[in-house]
């Protein structure tokens, strides 16, 4: 696509806020051409005026299960187990067209809020890799393992299956990327965890696992192997020199863990909402993990346990919960959980993660011109502490325009909710 961006602000690192004021940017094809006063497009596809927008890369959700927008509001207010148990209910109904379904919703919500890509954590990833791709943004697809549940479906065999046509489908787009994602410590079984760790090896791609969400599956790993979740992970060799890891949850951690994490360099893909609302009470030690070397970056988990996909919200739960229970609201800085929720995981995974000349144009528009985003005295603070997805003007991934004032382009919004008000009550029936 041509796309010009006129007199906008540019936001290039958090830290050093604002570093470009009343620029130009163009975009041709999939890449960054110019940026500057003087920069220009004789005759654009899209112009995007910008007076009140500040353009920043946009975030990447860690940790998601998109098809879980089907669920959402569906059970509320139960501890964990219980909330599992309604929910597996109603999952084992997911065919590959509720999977589609779910995730076109997804797609639609994440669109809205300014989200340029997610790590999912799903089984059929195939199906959500061909939505993603349709809606264009970018996605990595964790090929779900956990031999344990979907027996009726064909349990492992079936789950394997499922992987070796997210490696082959992710060949047909640049926007996708393969992964594998056995479930847990505490709910796959070590040979299997090993098998997982090797195909990831073997692909060259990376590995997804939830451990330490709640206090109970700590205690449970305790007593079965004398450990908890992540040293037991280290133990058994889990953690592979060229493999990355992205580790969600991690909530009931202890320092020597931390230190494994930072270690092996991992991605701590940390769900704040979630937690709150499932009421694990751990909170992940997001300034411990940072300075010990891991990756911090921010996910929403399933729309079932959140309950939105809107990372703007979740920045800033999570920005707050951190303060909030170590008593120091310097502990957590608006500018590193910013860096958290657009740049780590960006520069974790993609090699032009940056608005610079030459790269890949993924960039977000937030609108500044309305009300609780006045007067700007701290633009990062604005972001963090100010914003929601309903702020988001315009979104672009690989060069293509996703959303422009608020109008999807990529996908049928009309079409989708239609749907989605339509059906859903049939999967409800017995
Ligand atoms: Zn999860």
């Amino acid at each position: 696509m041509e796309i010009l961006l006129k007199d906008i602000t540019l936001l290039v690192d958090p830290h050093k806020g604002v570093a470009k004021k009343r620029v130009n940017i163009v975009i041709e094809d999939d890449r960054i051409t110019q940026i500057g006063s003087n920069a220009k497009l004789p005759s654009p596809e899209y112009v995007i005026d910008g007076k009140s927008l500040i353009i920043l890369p946009p975030a990447i959700n860690s940790h998601t299960h998109l098809p879980m927008t089907l669920l959402r509001g569906y059970s509320d207010n139960k501890v964990l187990n219980e909330w599992l148990n309604d929910i597996w209910a109603i999952e084992g109904k997911f065919n590959a067209k509720w999977i589609e379904l779910g995730t076109k919703l997804a797609c639609l919500e994440a669109i809205k809020a300014g989200t340029g890509g997610v790590f999912d954590f799903y089984f059929q990833e195939s199906v959500i890799g061909r939505v993603l791709a349709q809606a264009g943004i970018r996605g990595w697809l964790g090929a779900g393992l956990l031999p344990s549940a979907f027996v009726d479906q064909g349990g492992l065999e079936s789950q394997l299956k499922d992987f070796e046509r997210v490696i082959r489908d992710v060949k047909t787009s640049s926007l996708l990327n393969a992964a594998i994602a056995p479930h847990s410590p505490t709910t796959v079984e070590e040979e299997h965890l090993l098998q997982a760790r090797d195909l990831a090896a073997k692909h060259k791609i990376p590995i997804s696992i939830h451990a330490s969400e709640t206090r109970k599956e700590v205690l449970d790993c305790e007593e079965k192997h004398g450990v908890p979740p992540v040293e037991r992970l280290d133990q058994i060799d889990f953690f592979q020199e060229g493999t990355k890891e992205v580790v969600a949850h991690c909530a009931w951690i202890t320092q020597r863990e931390v230190e494994i994490l930072g270690k092996h360099h991992a991605m701590v893909a940390w769900c704040p909402t979630s937690a709150q609302k499932l009421a694990y009470s751990g909170v992940t030690p997001i300034p411990e993990l940072r300075k010990a070397g891991a990756v911090v970056a921010l996910g929403t988990d399933g729309t079932a346990s959140n309950n939105t996909l809107d990372l703007w919200r979740e920045m800033r739960e999570g920005v707050n919960m951190v303060s909030f229970a170590r008593w120091d609201p310097a502990i957590y800085p608006a500018e590193e959980v910013l860096e958290d929720t657009h740049w780590s995981f960006r520069n974790y995974f993609l090699p032009e993660s940056q608005i610079a000349v030459g790269n890949k144009a993924d960039l977000v528009a937030v609108n500044f011109h309305t009300p609780h985003l006045q007067p700007i005295h701290n633009v990062v603070s604005n972001l963090v502490y100010a914003a929601n997805g309903s702020d988001v003007h315009s979104l672009v991934v690989n060069g293509t325009l996703l959303m422009h004032k608020r109008n999807v382009l990529s996908l049928d919004e009309k079409k989708i909710l239609d749907e989605i008000e339509t059906k859903v009550p049939d999967l409800m029936k017995d």
